[in-house]
């Protein structure tokens, strides 16, 4: 049963739009049968290329756009379907040209350049696997993911490979082919750019089965050493419908996830899930940049924004004046992901662009949108939203006798019914860990949150950060979205640190606005207002001004790293750690 892409539209989407339960068949209660319907129709098998380009190559949409590339130098480069799908295909004879074949493990490691998306697409299209890492790691935690991801290509610059790569590259024993992207390829390696244009611009994609891995994706290590998640193909219905539910992507939406397919949401938002929704996405090879991402909104006319809140503070950090040339009024839907929202930003932000951001809630585990202020729905500022169709989760703490559920308004550890297509089949190299998440029937997060009586999640904190302070439990985010309330905050980091008499008392580190001075006026104002706002038991005692605070390249301050110099502890896997500016 061949079907059209418009029946993703039409059996997700809608109810995307309405706010309206899932449609289900008469004889099906699938809360995904509209995607599942969809994918199941190519000759038995299922390959995430296929559904994210052959089909709607096929289904006569290979003109549109599917990529509008922003070099960092100004340039434009529009990718249709039909460009991409014929790059992935190149790529994928370049693989199979050099006997590599279904199940072997290709590493990106590049900046967000079309030959990225090219090698992702191609390297599912061939069957192997994709995994991609941040271009600005450092020699040591390239080398690290690619032994224990078992490499066999690795696809990068020349300026990379020489710099990070080469001294070692001989010691990875199942490391075989090197591709280089753009000039200068190494006698060592292959240039890759004359290989795509003499191979065969068509290939027909690999029949994989709906367990066959596809990409490995690294966790962003903010809590410990990083995790290899590994994701099968059959996580493309959640991507399918994910996309369409809780981020209102439909054939034509021009979209724009800022995030690096070095981490999760750059890969499953910021390639599968909108490509399969046939969107048009917007790429910007740059990093952040004020100036920069406000007129991309507005030149490129982007309806559908994804970003972060670190990303969303550092906006606000930089005042209303800063957005006011701006026109804003094509965005028509805003999230975010990656950390807790502060209440705060989601006002700013109605403020600012007409539309709150929406926070949502995943994991590089869960491989897709679990917890989500979806379209349509009433956004309660502080939430993290409610579950998806088809997920159950709930708040559950061990009991004598296992995991129980708790009730409406209490705290525990949030978790999820296993058995949704996107889910984690594995932690590579670490069953034992992979085995800890599941317990009683449940897939454990991590994280702490609270259910309200009207079914809102909301996040208190890392099951390590939550603070027990003279019989208070005290998540930093409540704290840290406190601190930022105050004028001159930026951004915080709340800590709990030894006390003799309260057990642990609340520290904050915070970094300020411009315009304002770190003094102990400051200070004190500063705690003041957090006292008035908090009381006096669940007010940070101490405030140390930061230029920055320690985060993770995928943006997430690192509470742990403050609290091991705190303690005078070991730092623990700093392989991930962006900035850190005392
Ligand atoms: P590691 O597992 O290596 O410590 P990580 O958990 O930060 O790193 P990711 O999988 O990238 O790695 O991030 C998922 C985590 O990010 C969640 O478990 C949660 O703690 C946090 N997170 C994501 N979205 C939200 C959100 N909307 N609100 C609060 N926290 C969020
Ligand atoms: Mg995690």
């Amino acid at each position: 049963m061949t079907q059209d892409s418009d029946t993703l539209a039409s059996g997700v989407g809608e109810y995307a739009d309405t706010g309206a339960a899932p449609k289900t068949s008469n004889t099906s209660d699938d809360p995904w049968e509209g995607a599942r319907n969809l994918i199941d129709g190519w000759q038995g098998g299922i390959n995430i290329a296929h559904e994210a380009l052959d089909r709607h190559v096929a289904q006569g949409h290979g003109d549109q756009i599917a990529i509008r590339w922003l070099g960092k130098d100004g340039s434009k480069q529009d990718l249709s379907y039909s460009d991409l799908s014929e790059l992935a295909s190149r790529f994928a004879h370049v693989l199979t040209a050099h006997g590599l074949s279904k199940g072997d493990s290709v590493f990106a490691l590049m900046g967000r350049v079309p030959e990225l998306y090219a090698t992702a697409l191609g390297t599912l299209k061939a069957g192997l696997i994709f995994t991609p890492l941040f271009s600005a790691f450092g020699p040591e935690p390239i080398r690290t993911r690619m032994e224990i991801g078992d490499a066999k290509v690795l696809v990068t610059t020349a300026s990379i490979y020489k710099r990070k790569i080469a001294k070692w590259r001989s010691e990875i024993p199942t490391l075989q082919l090197v591709l280089i992207v753009g000039e200068g390829a190494p006698d060592d390696c292959v240039a890759l750019g004359p290989s795509m244009a003499a191979a065969n611009p068509t290939f027909e994609t690999v029949k994989t089965a709906p367990e066959d891995p596809a990409l490995i994706h690294f966790t962003s290590g903010t809590t410990g050493k990083p995790k290899g998640a590994v994701h099968v193909h059959n996580a493309v219905i959640y991507h399918a419908f994910s996309g369409s539910y809780a981020l209102r992507l439909t054939p034509g939406t021009i979209y724009w996830c800022t995030a690096d397919p070095g981490w999760v949401t750059g890969t499953t938002y910021g390639i599968i899930s909108p490509l399969v929704n046939r969107v048009t996405m917007i790429v910007d090879e740059a990093e952040f940049d004020l100036d920069r991402w406000y007129s991309i909104i507005e030149k490129e006319r982007v309806e559908v924004w994804y970003s972060a809140p670190t990303a969303i503070r550092m906006m606000m950090r930089a005042g209303n004046e800063a957005a006011a040339n701006y026109d804003f009024s094509s965005l028509d839907f805003l999230a975010s992901v990656g950390e807790p929202l502060n209440p705060e930003a989601v006002i700013w932000s109605q403020e600012v662009f007409g539309q709150p951001f929406h926070d949502n809630w995943w994991q590089t585990e869960t491989g897709g949108i679990m917890i989500a202020n979806r379209p349509g729905a009433e956004v309660r500022p502080g939430s993290m939203g409610k579950p998806l169709p088809g997920i159950e989760a709930a708040i559950v703490s061990e009991t004598e006798d296992g995991f129980a559920e708790l009730g409406d308004g209490e705290i525990g550890e949030l978790a999820l019914r296993p058995g949704w297509p996107s889910m984690m089949r594995a932690y590579l190299n670490e069953a034992a860990r992979y085995q800890k998440c599941f317990k009683d029937g449940w897939y454990l997060s991590g994280d702490l949150a609270m259910r309200d009586t009207e079914g809102y999640f909301w996040f208190v904190g890392r099951a390590d950060d939550l603070i027990k302070t003279s019989g208070h439990l005290i998540g930093p985010f409540e704290v840290e979205s406190v601190l930022i309330e105050h004028e001159a905050v930026a951004e915080a980091g709340v800590i709990g640190v030894p006390d003799e008499t309260a057990g642990e008392r609340v520290k904050a580190y915070v970094t300020l606005n411009p315009g304002f001075d770190p003094d102990d006026a400051l200070e004190q104002s500063i705690r003041g207002h957090a006292r008035k706002k908090l009381g006096p038991a669940v007010a940070p005692r101490q405030i140390v001004f930061r230029n920055t605070l320690p985060k993770t390249r995928s943006g997430k301050i690192m509470r742990r790293l403050l609290k091991a110099r705190e303690l005078g502890l070991p730092e623990g896997d700093i392989s991930t750690l962006e900035t850190d500016e005392t």
